[in-house]
C-alpha cells in the first residue's frame, strides 16, 4: 500500500534517517518499535507526506507520493495520523471535532456527518461524551476522539505514533483496546509504540530501528522468539 524507498532525512548536519526502507502492506497491522531518537516519529512523518526528504521517495497507492522535491499529492485524508499528544480542537466539542474534517475537507452535508462521527464515537466507547469539550475528558478519552476523528475521514492507512505514551496504565488500556478494534476491521495500520503487549497481540509484522536505519524487519512471533541483532536482544530486554 506505501513503501519508503531508501528515504533519508537530516536536521541540518545530524542524519536522523539513513537509507531507510519500509513497506506496509494492505490490510496488516506494522509495529515500529526501538529506543527514543531511532528516528521512529520521523519516519512516520516521512510516511504521512510530512517531512521533506533528503534522498529518496515515497510510493502511495502505485504513485510516488514525497519526493526531495516536495510532496506531490494532496491526499484528502487517505492517510490518518494520531499523535502522541491529542491535538483536539479545545473549542469545539467531542462531536465537532470529529465532524469537521469531513465537512470542510470533503464537504459532507451535516446530517451526514454527524451520523458517521455518532457512529465512530459508538465505536471508540464515548457516544455518551459527544457534547463534552476535550477538556472535560480524560486523556484516555481524548486519545479515542483524536481516533475517532482520524476515522472519520475514512483513511486508506491509520499511523499511530505513541498514542499511549502520556497516559496511565489504565487509560493505556483504553486506547490499546480501540486500537486493536481498528486492526481487527481489517485496516491498514502502523504503530509507533513501547506497548510489547500490543504488538505481540496485533501485529502482523515488527520493524526494529535504531540510529536512524531499520535493524530488523520480521513477522511479529519470529522477532520477539528470535531477534537477530544484538540490539534488538537487548532492547527487548530493557522492554520487558
Ligand atoms: P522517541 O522514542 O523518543 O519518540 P523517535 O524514535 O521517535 O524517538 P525521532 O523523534 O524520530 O525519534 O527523532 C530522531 C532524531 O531526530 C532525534 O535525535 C531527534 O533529536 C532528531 N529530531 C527530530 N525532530 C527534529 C527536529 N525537528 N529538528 C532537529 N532534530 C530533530
Ligand atoms: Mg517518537
Amino acid at each position: 500500500l506505501i513503501e519508503a524507498q531508501q528515504i533519508t532525512k537530516r536536521y541540518a548536519s545530524t542524519t536522523v534517517l539513513s537509507d531507510v526502507d519500509l513497506h506496509i502492506r494492505r490490510g496488516e497491522c506494522l509495529v515500529l518499535v526501538g529506543p527514543s531518537g531511532a528516528g521512529k516519529s520521523t519516519a512516520l512523518r516521512c510516511l504521512a507526506g510530512l517531512e521533506k526528504l533528503d534522498a529518496g521517495s515515497v510510493v502511495f497507492q502505485g504513485e510516488t507520493f514525497v519526493t526531495p522535491t516536495g510532496t506531490r499529492r494532496h491526499l484528502g485524508g487517505a492517510i490518518g495520523m494520531v499523535f502522541q499528544q491529542f491535538n483536539l480542537f479545545p473549542h469545539l466539542s467531542v462531536i465537532e471535532n470529529v465532524v469537521l474534517a469531513p465537512r470542510r475537507v470533503r464537504r459532507l452535508p451535516l446530517p451526514e456527518a454527524r451520523a458517521k462521527a455518532e457512529q465512530l464515537l459508538d465505536l471508540v466507547g464515548l457516544a455518551n461524551r459527544r457534547d463534552y469539550y476535550p477538556h472535560e475528558l480524560s486523556g484516555g478519552q481524548q486519545q479515542r476522539v483524536a481516533i475517532a476523528r482520524a476515522l472519520a475521514m475514512e483513511p486508506t492507512l491509520m499511523l499511530f505514533d505513541e498514542p499511549t505514551s502520556s497516559l496511565d496504565p489504565e487509560h493505556t488500556r483504553e486506547v490499546l483496546r480501540v486500537m486493536k478494534q481498528v486492526v481487527d476491521l481489517g485496516m491498514t495500520v502502523a504503530v509507533v509504540t513501547h506497548e510489547m503487549s500490543f504488538a505481540r497481540q496485533s501485529a502482523d509484522r515488527v520493524v526494529f530501528m535504531d540510529d536512524g536505519r531499520v535493524l530488523e524487519e520480521a513477522p511479529t512471533e519470529r522477532f520477539f522468539a528470535d531477534p537477530q541483532t544484538e540490539r534488538a536482544r537487548s532492547f527487548l530486554s530493557q522492554e520487558a
